[in-house]
């Protein structure tokens, strides 16, 4: 990303979202384990956590758990008596999440719940799970408006709802790179927010550390 915009993420970040000793070491933790460097910024998980706080989120779900980075900027944002549930796919990157989410002293409040998330949704459903007040999607890109939908189903008036990585570097703009199944995957979310009667939403473009994406953002009508 321009030069600028990496700098002025890092001005940011030392006026708001300094990584303490358990971000870094989940960082360290990560790339010892050979995951990939896709976590949230620190920037977008302090945002992420001025926004669970805004909507005083009690209840949070997480569509994606990679190794617990941004569950720890969330977990961070919940009241004593809130919790959080975070889906992951890989048990290898569960298995990492857990260590950085239990040195963060995260471990009670946040559950990380291994599985593909278009199976756990509909359990969570069906099982008459509480509405959660604020869910961040951030898994793979296909079925996002999927994960849009079902997480509908686990919100109440209020609830946030966040998804990562719809920008795409102006990929979704670009009509050369339609086709591509991730592009495709997020434009279809963000054209059924536009027109759903369930939701006001918007998206931000964000820049910074990471390459130009956005974050979609959406919340749930009174009396939808
Ligand atoms: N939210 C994390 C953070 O910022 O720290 C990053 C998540 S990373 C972008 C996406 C994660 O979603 C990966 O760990 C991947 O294994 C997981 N994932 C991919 N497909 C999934 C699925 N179908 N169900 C649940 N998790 C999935």
């Amino acid at each position: 990303m321009t030069d600028i915009f990496s700098a002025v993420d890092g001005y940011i970040e030392g006026l708001f979202a300094k990584e303490d000793e358990a971000l870094a070491a989940a960082v360290a933790d990560m790339k010892a384990a050979g995951m990939p460097g896709i976590s949230v910024s620190p920037v977008l998980g302090r945002l992420l956590f001025v926004l669970a706080r805004a909507v005083r989120a009690r209840r949070i779900l997480e569509i994606g758990t990679l190794g617990g980075y941004s569950a720890i900027w969330l977990g961070r944002a919940l009241p004593e008596d809130g919790g959080m549930i975070t889906l992951e796919v890989d048990p290898r990157h569960a298995a990492v999440a857990r260590k950085n989410l239990a040195r963060a002293g995260l471990s009670e409040a946040v559950e990380v719940r291994e599985g593909a998330a278009l199976d756990i949704l509909p359990r969570l459903i069906d099982s008459g799970e509480p509405p959660f007040d604020f869910i961040f999607i951030d898994a793979d890109k296909e079925p996002y408006l999927d994960y849009f939908e079902l997480s509908l189903q686990l919100s109440k008036p209020g609830t946030m709802i966040v998804a990562d990585n719809v920008i795409r570097n102006g990929a979704v703009i670009d009509p050369a790179r339609a086709e591509n199944p991730a592009v495709a995957g997020v434009k279809r979310l963000s054209d059924a927010l536009a027109a759903h009667p369930a939701v006001d939403a918007t998206i931000i473009q964000t820049v910074g550390v990471k390459s130009h994406d956005g974050l979609a953002l959406a919340v749930v009508r009174e009396g939808r």
